[in-house]
């Protein structure tokens, strides 16, 4: 029915600019706001090295087999 469905798209027609949430993101790790996105996993800068970093050394630490640190 083409009729009706003519009907639903003009009800549907107040197009809003919003988008459906859009909200500001934190760091998983510090906890600083991020850039508005549509979900809310985020890392900053700072955070994204410091992670890679520690990722680095745990693999180094491995290599090495509890080479004295900590
Ligand atoms: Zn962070």
């Amino acid at each position: 029915m083409v009729k009706s469905e003519q009907m639903e798209q003009k009800a549907e027609g107040k197009r809003e600019e919003k988008l459906p949430f859009e909200e500001p993101s934190y760091c998983l790790f510090c906890g600083v706001v991020g850039p508005a996105l549509l979900y809310g996993h985020w890392a900053c800068e700072h955070c994204k090295n410091v992670v890679q970093a520690e990722a680095v050394s745990k693999k180094s630490k491995i290599e090495k087999e509890g080479g004295g640190l900590v």
